[in-house]
């Protein structure tokens, strides 16, 4: 569904396709940077989170621990698709 956006570099109205990646048609510019910078921002973080993680597996860990930590990551698996839908949402309802 291509509908109209203003480029926020040269202020022309172009065609949009609701992607990422688009750019504009008068100066090249990609329409959503802000988006972009959000996603590889949440993306950094959530890597950065894996890697600290409470939920990741240490050595030394028993039975009981290792069920503890399955049981947070698969909270968390609810609670990050709930804010990447909450995220898709607003940039769907924001077009
Ligand atoms: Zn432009």
């Amino acid at each position: 569904m291509a509908t109209q956006k203003k480029c926020p570099e040269c202020n022309e109205w172009t065609s949009w396709n609701h992607q990422l990646t688009d750019t504009c048609e008068h100066c090249g510019q990609l329409l959503d940077k802000r988006t972009i910078n959000d996603l590889e921002y949440f993306e950094k973080q959530q890597k950065l989170n894996d890697e600290n993680s409470f939920s990741a597996p240490k050595p030394g860990d028993n039975f009981l621990m290792l069920a503890v930590r399955r049981t947070v990551w698969i909270a968390n698996v609810i609670y990050m698709a709930t804010v990447s839908f909450f995220l898709w949402l607003f940039t769907t309802l924001a077009g």
